[in-house]
């Protein structure tokens, strides 16, 4: 990831950039902005233009153990011995002109960031999380940032910087917050923390104050319906998907979520039957139904605007959803949640499937 493929978000870039070009990095960062507005690509980037070394990757007799490795392991083969009987010295390659704000590509640093088995560069969030305890969960737990912590203090392995990328930090319980304090205050030299969040208000003052904030702002439609086709997502379907995220590329994958299951479904002719197809994961479920009523507000104020004979009908249902959307952070059923927004939609005239239609 580079920052040349980062778009709409030009002064957190900027930001950024100019920590490189200086040189002056602090030590914790946090990434604030929107669900889904590239504060991920955004630190995958600088992460690659910090470690890059602009100098290509050369080495046949490496890049054929690495093909003949196990996928996943070009860690491992990229650090075979090299064979006993080389004789001949390779030719030292030259240096790639690229400045210290962007990241080359073709470094081994960056070939394994690509790859994703960097070993100084190490991610952390709530998917990481349940990949690695099996198990599902709204929130990061104090045990996952212990053992991302053990790797702060160990040496680096081919790196100058270690760069500590974690996500979903607004997920971080108290304890996990805690834990980092001491870290964040004064890591070891050469260490990053990146904290990537979407809701400052879930972060503890004592984070923040140790945090320097690069801000992000939601996506426009036109980069994320750039985005969206990048992901090979039809034209059509990602302009409806675009408009429809609001400025988050999470919220737009969600709702294509739902939209597929709901268009596959047998029945959706109703409320309760239209529900039955949120996710089964009630974290995703919960997700979900987020997009879902963010966007049914969306609709139901361009409706408004254009009825103004039923204002006041639009004004009372635009309330009651903006409620409903305020108990979806709470322990309560998402599906309950997102029927009685749709039954009071339907009752002000307004069908379920218009809400996804194009
Ligand atoms: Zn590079």
């Amino acid at each position: 990831m580079t920052f040349a493929e980062i778009l709409s978000q030009e002064n957190a870039v900027h930001h950024l950039q100019t920590m490189l070009r200086t040189g002056r990095i602090p030590p914790a960062l946090l990434f604030h902005g929107p669900a889904g507005c590239g504060k991920y690509a955004a630190a995958l980037a600088f992460a690659a233009a910090l470690n890059c070394t602009r100098t290509p990757y050369t080495g046949p007799e490496r890049k054929k153990t690495a093909q003949a490795a196990e996928p996943g392991d070009l860690f491992t083969a990229m650090f075979q011995p090299e064979p006993e009987c080389e004789t001949k010295e390779p030719p030292v390659p030259e240096k790639i002109d690229v400045p210290l704000w962007e990241s080359c590509g073709k470094c081994l640093s960056c070939i394994q960031l690509k790859n994703g088995v960097h070993p100084d560069i190490i991610i952390t969030g709530l998917n990481d999380q349940t990949m690695k305890t099996g198990k599902e969960s709204g929130n990061l737990k104090v045990d996952t940032m212990r053992e991302m912590l053990k790797k702060v203090y160990q040496h680096s392995f081919i790196s100058p910087h270690k760069v500590f990328i974690i996500r979903d930090a607004e997920k971080l319980v108290p304890e996990a917050q805690n834990s980092l304090l001491k870290t964040l205050e004064a890591p070891p030299d050469g260490t990053i923390i990146c904290l990537l969040s979407s809701d400052k208000n879930a972060l503890l003052p004592t984070i923040l104050s140790r945090s320097t904030e690069v801000r992000f702002s939601p996506l426009s439609t036109e980069a994320m319906g750039i985005l969206l086709e990048r992901e090979g997502i039809p034209p059509e379907t990602a302009r409806f998907l675009a408009q429809a995220g609001q400025g988050s590329l999470d919220k737009a994958r969600n709702i294509k979520l739902f939209r597929e299951r709901a268009e596959n479904a047998k029945s959706t002719d109703n409320v309760y039957r239209f529900t039955t197809t949120l996710s089964i994961e009630p974290y995703k479920a919960r997700e979900e139904t987020n997009a879902l009523l963010d966007l049914m507000i969306y609709r139901i104020r361009t409706i408004w605007k254009n009825s103004p004979e039923r204002q006041s009908t639009y004004a009372r249902l635009l309330r009651d959803i903006i409620e409903l959307r305020s108990f979806t952070n709470r322990n309560i059923s998402s599906k309950g949640i997102l029927q009685a927004a749709l039954i009071g939609a339907e009752s002000a005239g307004i069908k379920s499937e218009q809400l996804l239609g194009e």
